[in-house]
């Protein structure tokens, strides 16, 4: 499971994972924001209405769900994770650290993986060049950043994500996946 800071990457690495170890399944969350340009539903994440995102709840469908910088709420669907570790596929979740606490209560063998950024500069001028959020929302990420950071130490693993490429080996190594 991949933790970690806002902007710090986790999607890029994400991204490169899905493109370079197709044998990792990657789940696909469930949220409430919308989505952003050249983001698919059903690939990137299932957007769903609040009323929808409820219903989930209702029914015990997420493993784990948490509202993320205070805002939008964001949950990993339970069904396609088990399908999936049942037939013995490597799965990987990325999620916030409130949403990891509850897998590591429920899954206490999971692996744990804090992606750290080099820096903190590095982390403020990655979400202020990424320029899909506001200056409002940007002070909100960050200020979650802060806290997230703090909480490296309660994680397995940490890998600091200097190089997309080499993170995401990184990643995989401690999954235990080879590349073909
Ligand atoms: P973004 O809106 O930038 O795609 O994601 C915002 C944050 O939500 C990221 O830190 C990401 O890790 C977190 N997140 C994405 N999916 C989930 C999920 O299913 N559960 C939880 N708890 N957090 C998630």
């Amino acid at each position: 499971m991949l933790a970690g800071p806002t902007a710090v990457g986790k999607g890029t690495v994400s991204a490169d994972i899905r493109t370079r170890y197709p044998q990792i399944w990657l789940s696909v969350s469930a949220t409430t924001r919308s989505p952003r340009p050249g983001e698919i539903d059903g690939v990137h994440y299932l957007f769903v209405s609040d009323a929808e995102f409820d219903e989930m709840i209702a029914r015990d469908d997420l493993l784990e769900w948490a509202v993320v910088h205070g805002r939008h709420r964001y949950g990993t669907p339970r069904g396609p994770v088990e399908t999936h570790l049942w037939a013995g596929v490597p799965v990987l979740l990325e999620i916030d650290l409130q949403g990891a606490r509850q897998v590591r209560t429920t899954w206490p063998d999971a692996r744990f993986v804090f992606l750290a950024p080099p820096s903190w500069d590095e982390l403020v001028s990655r979400l202020v060049g990424r320029g899909t959020e506001g200056p409002e929302e940007r002070e909100r990420r960050l200020s979650t950043a802060r806290v997230e950071l703090a909480a490296e130490q309660e994680f397995d693993h940490v890998i600091v994500n200097d190089d997309v490429q080499r993170a995401a080996d990184e990643l995989v190594t401690l999954i235990g996946v080879r590349n073909r």
